[in-house]
């Protein structure tokens, strides 16, 4: 078989959301499994509705989801260029040797498409114009995914507008016919155009492509499709709040696509071996935020020490500028980061959780704290805690675990009894990373401090 060639097509006219990048994704990933060629056109033919920005958007998302092209903007290829906008010629050139083939008319100064088979004018009262209905066979699709489908094209269609612009059925086919595209890989939504493709093809007289539709992808709650308002379909947004673009690779791939078995995590190099068309399901895929944020924990779990630190740097300048962490040493601020990093899910969860780390101005949360001054003694703990400080280790974190140990043992008590107060002291809640980690990284006379402060209060 010669070389696979794929193509993601956008069109510039909206932010860059899950659904566009999946179809890129899966476009990439049979590229890259079959060794072939994965191409990057845009389809900007709707010059009111295009922007620059969302251009710009299309490539910042690509580049940073690591989806990169081998044709397209900016590396070009044999076959550009590779934004229809640019692309009049080539399409004049086409509607010529359709022309020549006996298969166009003109009418009402558009240029309309011939279906094959026995024809007559019908007047639509909904559209107030004459259309030519064609009795003719249905257009059979043997789709990868969606197995064989048919439909019924028994109207002729417009090609080229009154206006001389070339419609979106008339462009799309064309590229794929001169940029070779062996397989179209594209969302669900186009499988009701595809039977004008496959006639144009036809009448091209070239061999049709094989088409691949993807299932659609479903809101997290209710009926319908993701739509571009839904919370979480924007990549920007992802990519705002910190997520790692691996662990939303390796979701996205999860999302109409079966591995086999229940694999979860997986690197890009075993998904490219593994991923193939007719391991798509037909059956629309559920949007699922927990999912996505428990897989971005399992990447963000094996990042490298160094790796982590940055990543987590980088999201408080881009996103906290003022974050008074940024203005702490920056050993004091690894260490910090790397006690929180097997505790969160997501790199924005980093401010809130470590909040306490660096000012002294932290939230006391009101009901932890009724709850945990209701408990036992805890002022007497609190008196206990504070009178020994002085003779703590506070070298490890298993030298400050047997402190409170032996101090528990004089009291006859155990650790357990000292953590919930030494813990709201410490940082105003109860949830967060080891109490003896804590107490490491804040130090003796922080410490020492704020359990007086809460005493106190
Ligand atoms: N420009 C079309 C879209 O954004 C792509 C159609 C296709 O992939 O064939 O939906």
């Amino acid at each position: 078989m010669s070389q696979v060639r794929v193509r993601f097509a956008p069109s510039p006219t909206g932010f860059f959301h899950i659904g566009s990048a999946r179809t890129a994704l899966f476009n990439w990933l049979y590229a890259r499994h079959t060794g072939g060629v994965f191409i990057l056109r845009i389809e900007d033919t709707d010059k009111e509705r295009n922007s620059d920005q969302f251009l710009n958007l299309i490539y910042d998302s690509l580049h940073w989801l690591g989806l990169n092209w081998d044709e397209g903007p900016k590396v070009g290829g044999e076959f550009g260029p590779y934004l229809q906008s640019q692309r009049g010629a080539v399409y004049r050139e086409y509607l010529e040797k359709l022309k020549a083939t006996g298969r166009t008319y003109e009418k009402d100064g558009a240029t309309w498409f011939k279906l094959i088979g026995e024809r007559s004018e019908v007047f639509d009262d909904h559209r107030k114009k004459t259309v030519t209905k064609v009795k003719t066979a249905p257009t059979v699709i043997d789709d990868l995914i969606r197995g064989r489908v048919e439909r019924l094209e028994d109207e002729d269609f417009v090609i080229v507008r009154s206006d001389g612009n070339p419609v979106f059925h008339f462009t799309n086919v064309v590229d794929d016919i001169a940029m070779r595209i062996t397989h179209v890989i594209r969302g669900e939504d186009h499988l009701s155009n595809t039977s004008k493709h496959v006639e144009l093809f036809k009448a091209f007289g070239v061999p049709v492509p094989q088409f691949a539709h993807i299932p659609l992808i479903l809101k997290q709650n209710g009926p319908g499709k993701m739509s571009k308002r839904d919370q979480g379909a924007l990549i920007e947004e992802y990519q705002k709040r910190g997520f790692l673009p691996a662990a939303l690779v390796n979701f996205l791939s999860l999302l109409g696509w079966n591995p086999g078995g229940d694999r979860e995590k997986m690197p890009v190099e075993e998904i490219v071996r593994l991923f193939d068309l007719p391991g798509v399901n037909q059956s629309n895929a559920r949007f699922d935020d927990k999912k996505l944020a428990h897989v971005n924990m399992l990447y963000l779990l094996e990042l490298p020490p160094d790796t982590f630190v940055e990543k987590a740097r980088q999201y408080f300048e881009a996103q906290h500028p003022d974050a008074p962490a940024l203005k702490a040493k920056a050993a004091y601020f690894r260490d910090v980061m790397l006690l929180s990093q097997p505790k969160i899910k997501g790199l924005e969860e980093l401010p809130a959780y470590t909040a306490y780390f660096f000012t002294e101005d932290y939230v006391v949360d009101p009901k932890v704290r009724e709850k945990v001054m209701a408990k036992g003694d805890p002022k007497a703990r609190l008196h206990e805690l504070i009178g020994a400080l002085a003779v703590f280790d506070f070298s490890t974190d298993s030298a400050i675990e047997d402190s409170i140990k032996n101090l528990g043992g004089r009291h006859n008590l155990a650790f357990g009894d000292y953590q919930a107060v030494a813990r709201l002291g410490v940082s105003g809640t109860n949830a967060g990373p080891s109490i003896t980690g804590m107490f490491r990284l804040l130090g003796r006379e922080k410490v020492e401090e704020r359990l007086k402060r809460l005493l106190g209060s």
